[in-house]
């Protein structure tokens, strides 16, 4: 009786251990820690950039609020997303932080003429986050650097600007423009951005393709794929970009 009660607890341990191990190895992050890490990780980004709040950014700001709280709106997480400008004219991208910080450079919105073309660029950041890839890198990042969830101003802005894999990014374009159609906008606005960046990068020596993110080309026919099967109209009228 007692060798087996004995047998019995070694055979709960030995299932119950691993678990325990894991539990122990592998962060849990609530959604008020990554916001809180979002936070912490947009003040390191302003404070590198250096950029000043004058009453022109603010207003390119509310603006960036209002197209970017309309494409949000479909999104599976509700939070309390936050858009900023860094007015950089060399900067040609945009960045989602855990939580739902979403910083958009002025360079991008140089090369922009539709609000359809902001709103599929917010759409991919906001599936950063939605899909859960930006709250994933805070966990790496705090098994990485062991940091606690009273750390993450420790936490590295190089950790957070490198592409979420091929997978990783081209599900953040597929359900982008699906955010971005569901709040009335124009699905070809992503092919015309794409192309603008295809056309800006014709005299550029030709690069081995990278394994961590798509090529503009694969980005480019995933879309057109997408406006087929899902039926949307490429032709739909686009809206002129209304920066104030
Ligand atoms: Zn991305």
């Amino acid at each position: 009786m007692l060798k087996s009660a004995f047998r019995i607890a070694r055979v709960l341990s030995w299932l119950f251990l691993p678990a325990l191990v894991f539990a122990q190895s592998s962060p849990q992050l609530s959604t008020a820690d990554e916001i809180r890490a979002g936070d912490a990780l947009f003040a390191a980004f302003q404070k590198s950039q250096g950029f000043a709040d004058t009453p022109e950014s603010k207003a390119i700001e509310a603006y960036l609020q209002k197209v970017g709280d309309k494409v949000a709106h479909n999104a599976k997480r509700k939070l309390p997303y936050k858009f900023h400008l860094d007015p950089h004219p060399g900067y040609h991208s945009a960045v989602g932080y855990p939580g739902g910080q979403i910083v958009v450079g002025g360079g991008i919105l140089a090369l922009m003429r539709h609000e359809d073309e902001l709103a599929v660029v917010l759409g991919h950041e906001i599936e950063h986050i939605d899909l859960m890839q930006c709250a994933q890198r805070v966990i790496d990042a705090m098994q990485k650097d062991h940091l606690t969830a009273e750390q993450f101003d420790k936490l590295s802005l190089d950790d957070f600007g490198n592409p979420y894999g091929k997978a990783g990014e081209l599900a953040a374009d597929r359900e982008g423009v699906k955010l971005a159609v569901a709040a009335g906008y124009s699905p070809q606005a992503a092919v015309e951005l794409m192309e603008v960046f295809q056309f800006l990068s014709r005299n550029a020596k030709p690069a081995p393709p990278r394994t961590d993110s798509p090529s503009l080309e694969e980005r480019i026919q995933q879309v057109r794929n997408q406006i087929k099967s899902e039926g949307w109209d490429a032709s739909k009228t686009e809206k002129p970009l209304d920066l104030p």
